[in-house]
């Protein structure tokens, strides 16, 4: 497995610290609103990188923080007269409901900055009695200059840094470059005692303290946003690494952009999306399925067009998916093309089973290379094409039929490792079928049972009949009930069956 690791600028091959075992750290959500759908693309990112390191056999600890306590919630909490802690918590309620909508799986460990302190505060004594930082005004500011690797994970020079930044009229700060490790308290802000007085911390030691308290050093993963490398991971690593004088993250990995219609999201260009509020008008998949469909890395386009046509795609799948299974179930046993007996059934089978070893392959491989989605989704895009049009003629034998169920079976387990749940959804419920027909069936049939499923095999079945017969008042009579409970009959060349309009 090759992963793009940002600091060397290059695809490596992962070896994980511990066989078998990966230690993976994401950061969080700031909860001070409910999150964008360019929040939603990274953390989706991840979920799948995980999933799949899952799948290849590793047992990962996935930790991922909330950061409850910043400048963002307390000026949120100010403007509604709430306070800090009923802000934080209803977006962190907020962003693990709209996770689970979306299928992402709970982190191993979910911890909050503010049941962190005690670690925090023991990283920044660590930094000052080493001189990496220094008190100033009840502040504590990290000494940019002090950890001489500063600017490697962003591919900055610091002396560049140095001549771009303002001259701030800061007179806390030593140097422009420092930055805040703590913060003295202001009036009405929550604060926690520290050797420096009152105060709370700095957004860049949260993550340092908690992926170091759950993780230990050097950790494996350490994951985010394109827009989290500078400065929020480079003064990370300076921290952790100022402290403890050895690696903090082996690889760190990040997520292009989400841009809509080629444009950044943001509230002044007024297309600013919400995860939240996209979820209530397409189904979770379709969004998922056009995530996968460009690699993580890759800078990703967003718009309307191009979620229905994920939907659609969706939906080719699970027709394909119901078509492979009505062909396996009802199968009649004997070969329907007379003149081919065997010849037919046997080349099906076999370039069906060649095909899904393919995919399995094509798939790990992509995945592989620095976990190419877009490659692995079309590779099952191509078993589902292969699927379908072998069943074309019905299932011509035995061992054809135990090909088509594996086919099935691979396209639902391989996109179940892409986190693509099929089959949990509402297009289930869609496919059950109403208590009227058993209704229609004993009206126009006769039928005495209470079984959907039963009254609808003996509407068809009535059908066939009055057709054999000339009887078209019957046949019309049956396809007509059924529409108006929402069906229609789809005559197929292996049989009839009743689909929602
Ligand atoms: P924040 O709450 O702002 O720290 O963001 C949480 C995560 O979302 C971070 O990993 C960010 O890098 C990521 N993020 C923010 N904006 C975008 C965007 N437009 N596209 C993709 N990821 C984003
Ligand atoms: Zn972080």
């Amino acid at each position: 497995m090759r992963l793009y690791n940002t600091l060397t600028r290059r695809k490596e091959e992962f070896k994980p610290r511990e066989l078998g075992k990966v230690a993976f750290y994401l950061c969080g959500p700031t909860v001070y609103n409910h999150i964008h759908i360019g929040n939603a693309r990274t953390f989706l990112s991840f979920d799948v990188i995980r999933r799949y390191l899952e799948f290849s056999g590793y047992e990962v600890t996935y930790v991922q923080n909330v950061t409850d306590v910043d400048d963002k919630i307390i000026k949120r909490a100010a403007e509604e007269g709430r306070t800090v802690t009923e802000v934080a918590e209803e977006y962190t309620t907020a962003f693990i409901e709209v996770m689970h909508a979306l299928g992402v799986k709970d982190p191993t460990i979910r911890p909050k900055a503010t049941e962190e302190i005690p670690a925090m505060l023991a990283l920044i004594e660590c930094l000052v009695a080493g001189e990496n930082a220094y008190e100033s005004g009840g502040d504590v500011y990290f000494s940019v200059r002090s950890f001489p690797s500063y600017g490697k994970l962003s591919g900055r020079d610091i002396e560049q840094l140095q001549s771009g930044a303002r001259v701030e009229i800061d007179e806390r700060k030593r140097d422009p470059l420092d930055f805040a490790l703590w913060k003295a308290a202001k009036p009405g802000e929550p604060s926690w005692p520290s050797p420096w007085g009152e105060g709370r911390p700095g957004w860049h030691i949260e993550c340092s303290a908690m992926s170091e308290r759950y993780l230990g050093t050097p950790f494996d993963i350490h994951a985010g946003g394109d827009d989290l490398v500078f400065p929020h991971h480079e003064n990370e690593r300076a921290q952790s690494e100022a402290c403890s004088h050895t690696t903090f993250a082996h690889y760190w990995l990040h997520g292009g952009m989400l841009t809509i219609d080629r444009e950044k999201m943001a509230k002044s260009v007024g297309n600013f999306l919400l995860l939240k509020d996209v979820l209530e008008k397409v189904r979770p998949q379709a969004l998922r399925l056009l995530m996968l469909q460009t690699q993580y890395r890759s800078p990703f386009d967003y718009s309307v067009e191009r979620l229905s046509e994920a939907t659609a795609a969706l939906e080719r799948v699970e027709s394909a998916l119901r078509n492979l299974a009505w062909t396996t179930e009802n199968y009649a046993g004997v070969p329907i093309a007379p003149n081919e007996p065997g010849e037919r059934a046997v080349s099906w089978t076999g370039d069906l089973l060649a095909r899904i070893e393919r995919t399995r392959e094509q798939f790990v491989l992509a995945m592989d290379d620095d976990f190419n989605t877009a490659g692995a989704v079309a590779a099952i895009f191509e078993l589902v094409t292969a699927g379908n049009s072998s069943v074309s003629d019905g299932v011509l034998s035995e061992s054809h039929r135990l090909a088509v169920i594996e086919t099935a079976d691979t396209i639902i387990k391989l996109l179940g490792v892409l986190g693509v749940m099929l089959g949990v959804d509402d297009s289930e419920d869609a496919e059950e079928l109403p208590l009227e027909t058993v209704e229609l069936a004993r009206e126009l049939a006769g039928y005495h049972g209470d079984i959907p499923a039963e009254a609808v095999d003996l509407l068809l079945a009535l059908r066939r009949e009055a057709r054999t017969h000339k009887d078209w008042a019957t046949a019309d009579a049956v396809r007509d009930g059924l529409g108006t409970l929402g069906f229609v009959i789809e005559d197929t060349s292996t049989g009839t069956r009743v689909v929602r309009r």
